[in-house]
């Protein structure tokens, strides 16, 4: 058997909750003694802080958890975010898309994927010569992947995860997806899957909440030939109201429970999935 490699990735954009610690418990716990990483997932410049990343250091090491040294953070890889989106671009498979979030929220009778409305395609259907115009007007735009054409490329892809079996994937779902966002070079999706790749994980631990981006990122390893992982999503810890616990609604903070005097392995028992 070889060994595992896993990670637990958040966002800086506050401070972990009980949801957070069970989350980085799990993919410890998956790790099986073989290597752990931590990945700070900052390409949203407007909304991490540094101070949030000192708090992930500082709450997970109080909970008694170790990672191996060297933590990638994704601002400082926007150049092999780049890179990915050139092979896309050679492959013929991104567009520039200009449309501003009103725009989009307009085309309110679109169906919905994952990640919001489906895009109908409009700035896929630009003129050249339009396309130059925009950008040489200086508008933002965001580059969207040709849907239909990268899933006629990569043909018909699978994927495991190690609760709910074997997956055909459906990228389709996503419809045209930004991987390249107007106010940063990079998406969440690309990054991650780059990442992912970058660092050896051959495990992805996440909540249930993403399994649907993981048949976008199958297909996207796919077209950018990558490895491919196997995935374990966990389910997500409810509050009291039975309600998944988010940060907008409250969640208690790692710190707030520390700060009350709780223990670690307090702490790290109410956070266990339930079953
Ligand atoms: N950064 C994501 C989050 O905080 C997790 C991404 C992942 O694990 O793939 O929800």
């Amino acid at each position: 058997m070889s060994i595992v490699t896993t990670r637990f990735a958040p966002s800086p954009t506050g401070l972990l909750h009980l949801g957070h610690a069970a989350s980085a418990c799990f993919a410890a716990e998956q790790a099986n003694g073989g290597r752990f990483l931590l990945r700070i997932e900052d390409i949203d410049q407007g909304r991490c802080r540094d101070e949030f990343v000192e708090a992930i250091f500082d709450d997970l090491a109080w909970l008694g958890l170790s990672w191996e040294a060297g933590v990638r953070r994704q601002s400082l890889h926007f150049d092999e975010y780049a890179q990915a989106l050139d092979k896309l671009t050679a492959l013929g498979l991104l567009y520039p898309c200009f449309c501003t979030r009103a725009d989009i929220k307009e085309m309110a009778g679109a169906p919905h994927g994952p990640d919001g409305p489906i895009y109908p395609g409009l700035c896929r259907h630009l003129s050249e010569e339009e396309r130059e115009a925009r950008r040489a007007s200086g508008r933002p735009f965001a580059l969207r992947l040709k849907m239909d054409e990268a899933i006629r490329i990569a043909g018909p892809l699978r994927w495991e995860d190690l609760s709910a079996g074997v997956q055909e994937a459906r990228p389709d779902v996503f419809g045209d997806v930004v991987l390249a966002r107007k106010d940063t070079p990079a998406s969440y999706h690309l990054a991650v899957t780059c990442d992912d790749a970058k660092q050896g994980v051959t495990l992805v631990t996440r909540g249930v909440d993403l399994f649907p981006a993981s048949h976008l990122h199958r297909l996207l390893q796919a077209l950018l030939g990558l490895p491919v992982p196997r995935w374990h999503h966990h389910p997500l810890l409810a509050g009291p109201d039975g309600k998944r616990l988010a940060k907008r609604d409250g969640a208690p903070s790692i710190r707030s429970l520390r700060e009350k005097g709780l223990s670690p392995e307090e702490v790290r028992a109410s956070a266990l999935f339930p079953g």
